[in-house]
C-alpha cells in the first residue's frame, strides 16, 4: 500500500490491487543483467532472477554496460535528440544495418524501407496504415482501369464493330431501346455493383490467439476478446484464422471476397471479366505467438499462408515484436520457417532495454513513398534511440556472439523445463517455444480434487498466482502469457545464469508438488 506521505494512488490503483492479490505488486529499485532488485523489509536489496525480461525487451540484460555507455556518451556529447524534419544519418545507418541482416537471413537483396515509431503497437499501426494506403491506391488504379475498359467497349459498340447481346442477356438488360441505350443501361448496372465493391472497408486476416498491440487499430487485430471487443467500433475488423487449419483460409476468402466486373471486347462480342477486389488489406501473424501462449508457427502452416496470400495478392505483415531481435537465435524468428514478409515489425529489444523505439520495414515492391508525407511521430527516428539500436545490432551480430548465447542458454533452460514436465506429467501439459522464448503450460486444474486449487483455476488468474508464489518463495520473476493464463512464459536475457535456472527449477517443482498435493492455499499466498 502507498504510505500517506505518497498521497492518494492515482496511477492505475486498480491494477496494483489485482497484482497485490497474487503477491506481484512489489517495487523494484535497481536492475542489472538478468536481475531485478527488490527492497527488503530490512532496507537491503533482494535479488530476483528475471524470467519476464521486460516482456521481451531486455534480451541483452537490464542496463547492459555497453548500451549504458552508448547512451551516456550520446547525452554527454549533446546529441540532437529532437531534430525532426532534418537529415537523419543515424536512422539511415540503422535501416541499412537492418537490411544487411534481413537480406542475409532471407537470401534476398530486395530493399526494405524503414518507418520508425516508438512502441510495438505503433509499428503495427504504421504497417497497417501503409497497407491500407497501398490498398487505396490499388483500388483507384483498378477503378480507372474499369473505366477505360468501359470506354473502349462503349466506343466499339457505338462504332458498330461489336455486339453486346450476350452480356445484356446475362445482366437482364433489354436490347429493345437500341444498342447505345442498352449499353448505357448495362453500364449503370455494372457501375453500381463496382462502386459498392470499391467503397468496401478493409478486412484484415490474423491468427486466432494472435497479439498485435492495444492501440485503436492494432487491438482489433489482437484476438483476445476482452481487449478487443469493447473497442470494436473504433477500427476495421479482422477475420481470425484457426491455428493450423489452412482450409479455413479458402472458406474465409469465399465468404468475404469481392469481385468487380470489367467490360472486355473479344471476338466481336462485349463480355464481362471478373477482377478480384482487394478487400483483404493484410494478413498479420507472429512467427511465435507470445501473449497467446508461446505457440510456434510451423513451416507447413507458414507456407500455406504464404501461398494463399500470394494467390489473392494480400500483403503479409510479420509481427516480430516479441519473437524477433535475436530472441530465437536469428534477427527474424520467421526466417527459420521460410516465411517471407512484405512487412516486418520490430520493437522491444531494438531499444536495448533503455530507448523506446520500434520500426516497420516494408519491401520495395509494396512501398508507397507517399506514406512518408502523411505518417510521422514527434518522437520517432531520433538520434538517441537510433544510435542505441545500432549498438544493439552490433552486440547481437559481433562474432554471432549473442545469437549463439541465445541458443546455448535456451537449450539449458528448455532441458530443465522438459525435466520438470517428465517428472510431473499430471501437472505440466507441455513445454513450447524456441531459443529464449519458452512457455510451460500447466494442465487445467478446474477439476482438481482440492477446493483451493479449483478456486485458483476458476479465478481467471491461475498463472498469476503461480507467478506470485515463485516470486515470494523462490525469488523468481515470471508471468503467464496475457491471453493464456495457464502458460508461464520465460523470456530471460542472455545473462541468465545456471544458478537462476536451478532456482526456477526448484520453484517449478515446488509448484507441481503443491498442485499434486492439492495445497492451493500455499500457492495463493495464504
Ligand atoms: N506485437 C506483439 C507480438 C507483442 O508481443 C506486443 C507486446 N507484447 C505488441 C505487438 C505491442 O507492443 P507494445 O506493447 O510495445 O505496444
Amino acid at each position: 500500500n502507498n504510505s500517506a506521505a505518497e498521497g492518494p494512488e492515482l496511477a492505475e490503483p486498480y491494477l496494483r490491487e489485482v497484482l497485490d492479490m497474487a503477491g506481484l505488486a512489489v517495487e523494484y529499485v535497481r536492475a542489472g543483467g538478468n536481475t531485478l532488485y527488490q527492497r527488503g523489509a530490512d532496507g537491503g536489496e533482494i535479488a530476483i532472477a528475471d524470467f519476464a525480461g521486460g516482456y521481451g525487451s531486455v534480451l541483452l540484460g537490464h542496463n547492459h554496460p555497453d548500451i549504458v555507455r552508448c547512451a551516456r556518451e550520446l547525452l554527454e556529447a549533446g546529441t540532437p535528440v529532437h531534430a525532426q524534419f532534418s537529415r537523419h544519418p543515424y536512422a539511415n545507418r540503422l535501416a541499412s544495418e537492418l537490411n544487411r541482416i534481413v537480406h542475409r537471413e532471407l537470401g534476398t537483396d530486395e530493399p526494405y524501407y524503414a518507418i520508425f515509431a516508438n512502441t510495438g503497437a505503433e509499428a503495427v499501426e504504421a504497417a497497417v496504415k501503409h497497407a491500407e494506403m497501398d490498398r487505396g491506391m490499388r483500388i483507384v488504379a483498378l477503378g480507372e482501369e474499369l473505366q477505360r475498359s468501359a470506354d473502349s467497349a462503349r466506343d466499339a459498340v457505338a462504332g458498330g464493330s461489336v455486339v453486346a447481346d450476350r452480356v445484356l442477356r446475362r445482366f437482364g438488360v433489354s436490347a429493345a431501346a437500341g444498342p447505345a441505350a442498352a449499353f448505357a443501361e448495362l453500364e449503370r448496372h455494372l457501375t453500381e455493383h463496382n462502386t459498392a465493391q470499391l467503397e468496401r472497408p478493409p478486412l484484415f486476416l490474423a491468427l486466432e490467439g494472435g497479439f498485435h498491440g492495444k492501440l485503436g487499430t492494432s487491438v482489433q487485430l489482437t484476438h483476445n476478446e476482452a481487449y478487443r471487443t469493447p473497442f470494436r467500433s473504433l477500427a476495421a475488423q479482422a477475420r481470425f484464422v484457426p491455428w493450423e487449419r489452412p482450409e479455413a483460409l479458402k472458406e474465409i476468402h469465399e465468404r468475404d471476397r469481392g469481385v468487380c466486373f470489367e467490360l472486355v471486347v473479344a471476338d466481336g462480342q462485349v463480355d464481362v471479366a471478373e477482377r478480384e477486389f482487394p478487400v483483404f488489406c493484410a494478413f498479420l501473424l507472429e512467427p511465435i505467438q507470445g501473449e497467446g501462449g508461446i505457440h510456434v508457427l510451423t513451416a507447413e502452416f507458414a507456407e500455406a499462408i504464404q501461398r494463399f496470400c500470394e494467390e489473392i495478392d494480400c500483403p503479409v505483415i510479420v509481427d516480430e515484436i516479441q519473437a524477433g531481435m535475436g530472441r530465437t537465435g536469428t534477427l527474424l524468428a520467421s526466417s527459420q520457417v521460410g516465411l517471407r514478409g512484405d512487412y516486418y515489425t520490430l520493437a522491444k529489444t531494438l531499444g536495448g532495454g533503455i530507448a523506446k523505439t520500434s520500426v516497420m520495414l516494408v519491401r520495395e515492391t509494396r512501398y508507397r513513398r507517399e506514406f512518408e508525407i502523411v505518417h510521422s511521430s514527434t518522437f520517432a527516428k531520433d538520434s538517441f534511440s537510433c544510435t542505441v539500436a545500432l549498438k544493439v545490432l552490433e552486440l547481437l551480430e559481433t562474432d554471432g556472439g549473442a545469437y549463439r548465447r541465445v541458443e546455448e542458454r535456451g537449450a539449458a533452460l528448455r532441458a530443465m523445463l522438459e525435466s520438470v514436465r517428465a517428472d510431473f506429467p499430471e501437472q505440466v501439459q507441455e513445454v513450447r517455444g524456441k531459443g529464449l522464448m519458452l512457455g510451460l503450460e500447466f494442465r487445467d486444474q478446474s477439476d482438481a480434487e482440492s477446493e483451493a486449487v479449483r478456486g485458483l483455476a476458476g479465478s481467471g488468474l491461475f498463472g498469476y498466482f503461480l507467478a506470485g508464489h515463485l516470486l515470494r518463495e523462490h525469488r523468481v520473476r515470471t508471468f503467464p502469457t496475457a491471453s493464456a493464463v495457464n502458460t508461464l512464459r520465460f523470456e530471460p536475457s542472455i545473462e541468465l545464469a545456471d544458478e537462476e535456472i536451478a532456482r526456477l527449477e526448484t520453484g517449478l517443482r515446488d509448484i507441481c508438488a503443491l498442485l499434486r498435493d492439492g495445497d492451493g492455499s500455499r500457492l495463493a499466498g495464504a
